[in-house]
């Protein structure tokens, strides 16, 4: 699947739920509407919309949401979507989740292949936790962290960075992911859906974050690259690798190799754009396959350039209505 800027689309992420056990104060409102079941792809339909993805070239699967591990049978999606790693056809199959339920699911996740997770997490105080995930337990992630390292799963560490909430505290954040071989990520807010807040007082801009660390430990731009957005340093005090992802301050868009699927089977070509495609629609289609192939690929040829996200006092409504938990952060 090549786009019309020449990007070859390797990365599929999918939302497999928009509903989610906590409610983080950037992301949702406190009393969120979600979609009635009826809306939702069945289990099935995910597996035959990413499969038909694999087909066409994706190497890179990442489930995500709203929160993956609370959609119910969830592991029987993953359980078969793990054939294409066991293929070849797919490198990789991962997922991101709040990590509320990897205590649980830790073992389950390893024998189907997961190497690689990401957990969010962005704070260390469980007061603070609370606060910023509104229903979250700290103490349950940490658990669940030491349930997917004892199954020999690799976790990279996604903290938002959020002014005012964590500004003080990501050294600290640093030094205790890298003290237990984790990598972290930092990311800026981003302008989506309707939150009670007003996004220009939680928007911190990574720049400044860098330069505050910078004054702190040694840091060094590292080639690595993990197929995503994020660029990284090494940072020599600690021996870990710190990622900033900057769709603000600096847009990535030129090396997106990626295309988001919701829960509903709407296809986005763009995180910061509106155009979508119903794939949905297609694959209940009775010549299913073969629409849906034909759907995928009109779809990838309108794939748009990039976002044009902003948040400044002129611009603090969100860019778009759609939340993260819809189309899968
Ligand atoms: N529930 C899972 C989790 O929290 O990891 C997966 C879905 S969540 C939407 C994925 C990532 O998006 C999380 O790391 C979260 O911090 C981030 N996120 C949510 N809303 C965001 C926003 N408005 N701007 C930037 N990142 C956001
Ligand atoms: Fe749930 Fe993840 Fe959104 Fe937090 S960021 S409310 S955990 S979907």
């Amino acid at each position: 699947m090549i786009d019309p800027f020449g990007r070859t689309i390797t990365y599929l992420r999918v939302s497999v739920t928009n509903r989610c056990d906590f409610r983080c104060t950037y992301c949702m409102a406190e009393h969120m509407t979600f979609l009635p079941k009826k809306d939702l792809l069945t289990l099935e339909e995910l597996e035959r919309l990413c499969s038909a993805f694999v087909d066409k070239g994706v190497r890179k699967l990442r489930l995500t949401g709203g929160e993956p591990l609370v959609r119910k049978n969830i592991m029987q999606l993953i359980q078969r979507l793990s054939r294409h790693l066991q293929s070849g056809a797919l490198d990789e199959l991962t997922l991101t989740t709040n990590g509320s339920q990897l205590a649980r699911f830790a073992d389950e996740l390893a024998d189907c292949g997961i190497r690689r997770i990401n957990v969010s997490l962005d704070t260390l105080n469980p007061e603070k936790f609370r606060a910023i995930t509104r229903w979250g337990e700290l103490a349950r992630v940490l658990e669940g962290l030491d349930a997917a390292r004892r199954a020999g799963i690799r976790v990279k560490i996604n903290t938002v960075a959020l002014k005012d909430f964590n500004e003080a505290e990501i050294p600290d954040l640093v030094r205790w992911a890298h003290g237990q071989g984790m990598d972290l990520t930092l990311i800026e807010t981003m302008p989506l859906g309707e939150i009670e807040f007003d996004r220009t007082d939680q928007y911190l801009s990574l720049s400044q974050v860098r330069e505050d660390l910078s004054s702190r430990f040694t840091l060094t731009d590292a080639s690595y690259r993990t197929g995503g957005p994020a660029r990284y340093v090494a940072v020599a005090e600690t021996g870990g690798r710190l990622g900033f992802i900057t769709p603000m301050s600096h847009n990535f868009c030129e090396s997106c190799n990626r295309v988001r699927l919701t829960c509903t089977g709407m296809l986005y070509m763009c995180l910061g754009q509106n155009d979508e495609a119903d794939l949905r629609k297609a694959l209940r289609q009775s010549n299913g396959e073969l629409d849906l192939g034909r759907a995928i690929d009109e779809a990838i040829a309108r794939k748009p350039k990039g976002h044009d996200f902003i948040i400044d006092r002129d611009h603090n409504r969100p860019a778009l209505a759609r939340h993260m938990s819809l189309t899968g952060g």
